[in-house]
């Protein structure tokens, strides 16, 4: 009887489905909001799912449109779902669906980009960083147009425990176009290895969950989806800045197909490059041979750390960056052809 209640208690009434809301508010998908709806409950409730438990939680839904997903988190017994979606069109709907849940959801118009989710949650659910995760779940299907950036914003939040990892290691499952899915799982060595998979997997365990073909969504994308399930480690692997990782993967990967010397080469002065390149492998112990995609996790540690050694000993290294040093250079040469022509005119 107490299991038939509980039951009850995660029911919706009755609702127009995802397709009636689509047509009742004439909801047509503008390409430039990235808009593919799912309508498919089987597959909202197994993206739900991938959380894992979600009685009780508070969740944060991205983009909820019109309210697939929403349902299913609804659904799987959420206590406090906020969701936050740009476009003003999908309000009524979500209105709806918050009146069939009554006190369980927050519908908010913004950005994600910019949307303060530290504030978004009240502070009493908070959990230290090494303790167990707090309940609290990003959750979404997101658009296409911003998910690379937001999961790196997210990242970077990750690294200094600000925005919604203030409450501790708050788990994300999103989806992705399936070739940065991809990226963001590869391991050492494989094909797809890439900058994504080193900046998340140092920070997360990230665990591809499964694929969704692109005909299950409304309009059809020309790729198919993945679904990614991100926990923050208690320990990151490596303990440097965020930045200062970010600069050296870029600067890895830089020259994909070549040594990894090659890229590295390029986070010093070139009055200086040889020498500090050198040093910089050998205190690290990396094979200046390896190809970036060969790097291991713990490689890029021994990397950081060495690179954060020589910052400290050479004074304005950190903030040098190749491109300027090359623009500048470009300025240069560009004045003296200039003047030139002047003296023979
Ligand atoms: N969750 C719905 C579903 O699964 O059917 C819709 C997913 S659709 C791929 C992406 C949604 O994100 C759209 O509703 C779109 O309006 C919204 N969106 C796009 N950019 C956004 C942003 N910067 N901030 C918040 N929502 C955004």
């Amino acid at each position: 009887m107490a299991a038939t209640q509980k039951l009850a208690c995660y029911r919706l009434p009755p609702l127009p489905t995802i397709g009636e809301i689509i047509k009742l508010y004439n909801l047509r998908a503008e390409k430039q909001l990235s808009q593919n709806f799912l309508l498919d409950m089987r597959l909202t409730d197994k993206i739900v799912r991938q959380a894992g438990n979600l009685k009780d939680a508070h969740v944060c839904e991205v983009g909820p449109g019109p309210g697939g997903l929403t349902r299913s988190i609804l659904k799987a017994g959420a206590a406090d779902v906020l969701v936050v979606e740009k476009d003003t069109r999908f309000m009524p709907g979500l209105q709806l669906l918050s009146e069939a849940a009554p006190g369980r959801m927050r519908i908010a118009h913004g950005d994600i980009l910019t949307y303060r989710l530290e504030k978004g949650f009240p502070a009493h659910i908070a959990k230290t960083w090494e303790d167990v995760p707090p309940n609290l779940h990003i959750i979404g299907n997101l658009p296409f147009s911003v998910s690379t950036p937001l999961i790196i914003k997210w990242l970077e939040q990750m690294s200094n425990r600000t925005g919604s990892f203030m409450f501790g290691r708050t788990r994300l499952t999103l989806t992705f176009q399936k070739e940065v899915a991809e990226r963001l799982t590869a391991s050492t060595g494989s094909r797809q290895r890439s900058r994504l998979s080193v900046m998340a997997q140092y920070l997360c365990t990230v665990k591809s969950c499964f694929t969704i073909p692109g005909r299950a969504f409304v309009p059809k994308p020309i790729v198919d989806v993945g679904v990614v399930h991100f926990t923050p480690l208690a320990q990151p692997q490596i303990q440097q800045p965020f930045k200062l990782v970010e600069k050296i993967v870029k600067n890895a990967f830089q020259f994909r197909r070549k040594h990894c010397r090659r890229g590295l080469e390029m986070l010093f002065p070139e009055c200086q490059r040889q020498e500090l390149t050198e040093e910089l492998l050998r205190s690290a112990d990396v094979d200046p041979t390896l190809r970036p995609t060969e790097i291991s996790i713990s490689e890029f540690r021994a990397l950081a750390d060495a690179y954060s050694k020589l910052c400290e000993e050479n004074q304005g290294l950190i903030d040098y960056e190749f491109r300027e040093e090359l623009k500048l250079k470009h300025q240069a040469k560009r004045r003296s052809g200039s003047s030139h022509k002047g003296l023979h005119l």
